[in-house]
């Protein structure tokens, strides 16, 4: 599973089923402070599909999105070739503009370290995009010195 070479990204049947997922991961969110539940759904390179949802603490600052769990997640599973990242605010607003529907700062730099190849997919927008849309010129140590399995060197 690749991304097309569109320009759009992957196909639109590829992206509603990761919404889907994302969607679906929401509904395991714990988001008692904020009560906006999101969810995350991460692609593999091997075709499996890891899913995280917001947890939140009441040490508000220590709470953590539902990408930075799906991506964890991959990782942990040994996942190294993230193929896309979908995201779902299941309690934003209907109709609430593209802004309050992409991932946050932090999360971006995740991405910039974890799948910075990822379609990042997001609804309502009709395509998917890259980080270097959503973060240009992010934040990264030289990449070539890292081995893949963890770790520097
Ligand atoms: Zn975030």
């Amino acid at each position: 599973m690749k991304p097309n070479d569109s320009g759009k990204g992957l196909d639109t049947i590829l992206r509603a089923k990761l919404l889907a997922e994302a969607a679906s991961a929401a509904e395991q969110a714990y988001a008692p402070y904020s009560g906006f539940r999101v969810g995350a759904a991460v692609l593999g390179g091997r075709g499996a599909i890891y899913r995280g949802a917001n947890v939140e603490n009441a040490s508000l600052g220590l709470g953590t999105c539902a990408e930075r769990v799906a991506l964890a997640s991959a990782y942990a599973a040994g996942e190294r070739d993230i193929i896309a990242v979908a995201v779902a605010c299941v309690d934003a607003p209907q109709g609430a503009p593209l802004e309050q529907r992409m991932p946050c700062g932090a999360c971006r730099q995740w991405i910039q370290e974890l799948a910075p190849q990822a379609a990042i997919i997001v609804p309502g927008a009709e395509r998917s995009f890259t980080l270097q849309e959503l973060m240009p010129l992010a934040f990264s140590l030289d990449s070539g010195h890292r081995n893949g399995r963890g770790g520097l060197g």
